[in-house]
C-alpha cells in the first residue's frame, strides 16, 4: 500500500509536469481523481485495485496541497518519491480503529497485532500507518478534544531558574538534577556508529546495523522525553503561574557545556509547560534574559558580579550580607519580576526583552 502511494505520488506529479508543457495550464484535483479511476481499469496498473481508495484519494490531496504551498510561496516544489529515502506511510481519513487492547483494524489490511500506548480519547480525525527507521510499523490517530475551559489565577506562584548544574531550581528551593541520558547511552551509541561505518555498502549488515543505531537513538530520545514530559506536569499541577526566565538557548549550545546541555534540552521543557499550562488553565510568564536574575541581590536589590562558577555568594551591601544559593536567589527574582508582569498587565503585550508573553487561555490550540 506504501508502495502504491509513492507511485501514485511520482505518477501524478508527472502528469501535472506533463500537462503544464503541453497546455500551459495545471491539472486539477478532480480531473487526476478521474484519470485515477481510469488507472484502475487498465490491465498494468489495476494493482492500485489492492490500496484502499482513500488512501489513493488522500495522496492527490496531499499534492495538491504541496504544490498550492509551492505556489504561494510556503514551501519547495513537491519532489519525487523514491524508495530508498521515503519511508513507508500512509494516511487514512478514517476507518481506521482501535478494537481491542492488543488489536487495530486498517482497511484492506484487517485486524493487526499493537501495542497500545495510550486509550484514544476525542474525536478521531484520521490516522497515519507508518514504519520509522528502527522498522517498527507505527498508527498514530489525530484526534480532536476540547480543551477544558479554565481560567488562570495567580494563587500559586512559582518562580523556576533554569540552568545547566541543576535543570530546575524553584524559589522554594527544590533543586532537580538534569537527565544524563545521552551521556549514559553514548558508549553505545558510538560503539553502534563504528559497527555502521565498517560495514559493507547495501549490505544486510549494514541495514542491521542501521537499525540498530536509529533504535538506541529512539530510546534515548524517549527517555528525555518522558522524564521531561514528567516534570513539567509535575510543576504545572503544583502551581499555576509559572514565572520562567527566557534563555539564549543558541549562545549558550556554542560553548564546551553544548552536550549537557542537550541533554536538558531546555527549549523543549519550556514548550511542555507552555502546553501544559493551556490544559491544565495555568500560565506561563516569561522574564526577559536581560533581567539580572542571578546577580541581584532578591532581598536589597543590590548587584553584584559573578562568575559560572560561583554557586555561592554572600551580598557585598555591608547593611544585608545575606549568603544567597545562586540558583535559589535567581528563582526568587524570577518570580518576583514575573508577579511584577503580571499585575502590571503586561501579560498580554511585550515584556522588557520583546518576548511575547502570551497568558494561557489566549486563542486556540
Ligand atoms: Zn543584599
Amino acid at each position: 500500500m506504501a508502495g502504491c502511494r509513492r507511485w501514485l505520488w511520482n505518477w501524478a506529479i508527472g502528469r501535472k509536469q506533463d500537462h503544464y508543457a503541453a497546455t500551459g495550464k495545471s491539472l486539477s484535483y478532480h480531473a487526476l481523481a478521474g484519470e485515477l479511476v481510469d488507472l484502475k481499469r487498465q490491465p498494468e496498473t489495476l494493482w492500485l485495485k489492492e490500496c484502499h481508495s482513500q488512501v489513493l484519494q488522500q495522496v492527490l490531496m496531499d499534492l495538491e496541497t504541496g504544490f498550492t504551498n509551492f505556489f504561494e510561496k510556503r514551501a519547495k516544489y513537491p519532489r519525487f518519491k523514491s524508495r530508498k529515502r521515503t519511508p513507508h506511510s500512509m494516511r487514512f481519513p478514517q476507518n481506521v480503529a482501535v478494537v481491542d487492547a492488543r488489536t487495530v483494524s486498517i482497511p484492506k489490511i484487517g485486524l493487526v497485532r499493537a501495542v497500545i500506548h495510550r486509550p484514544l480519547v476525542g474525536v478521531v480525525k484520521g490516522a497515519t500507518v507508518k514504519q520509522d527507521a528502527t522498522g517498527a510499523w507505527w498508527v498514530v490517530f489525530v484526534c480532536h478534544i476540547e480543551r477544558p475551559d479554565v481560567a488562570p489565577t495567580c494563587d500559586r506562584p512559582v518562580g523556576i531558574d533554569v540552568g545547566l548544574e541543576s535543570f530546575t531550581t524553584l524559589h522554594t528551593g527544590a533543586k532537580v538534577k538534569p537527565p544524563k541520558f545521552y551521556r549514559r547511552g553514548e558508549k553505545k551509541l558510538k560503539r553502534l556508529a563504528r559497527k555502521l561505518s565498517r560495514a559493507t555498502k547495501s549490505s544486510m549488515n549494514r541495514r542491521k546495523a542501521k537499525q540498530r543505531l536509529a533504535k538506541a537513538y529512539q530510546r534515548i530520545r524517549n527517555q528525555r522525553a518522558d522524564w521531561l514530559h514528567k516534570h513539567a506536569l509535575g510543576i504545572i499541577q503544583q502551581f499555576d503561574t509559572v514565572c520562567i526566565e527566557t534563555l539564549n538557548i543558541k549562545g549558550l549550545a556554542k560553548t564546551k557545556l553544548a552536550k549537557s546541555f542537550s541533554d536538558a534540552a531546555i527549549s523543549t521543557f519550556m514548550q511542555m509547560l507552555h502546553d501544559k499550562a493551556e490544559w491544565y488553565g495555568g500560565r506561563v510568564v516569561k522574564v526577559g534574559r536581560f533581567y539580572a536574575s542571578s546577580k541581584t541581590c532578591h532581598r536589597c536589590q543590590n548587584k553584584t558580579t559573578l562568575t559560572l562558577s560561583d554557586r555561592v555568594w554572600m551580598c557585598p551591601n555591608p547593611r544585608c550580607g545575606i549568603t544567597h544559593d545562586r540558583d535559589v536567589n535567581a528563582a526568587i527574582n524570577i518570580l518576583h519580576e514575573g508577579l511584577r508582569i503580571v499585575a502590571a498587565g503586561m501579560s498580554e503585550t511585550q515584556n522588557a526583552a520583546g518576548d511575547a508573553v502570551r497568558p494561557a487561555n489566549a486563542g486556540g490550540r
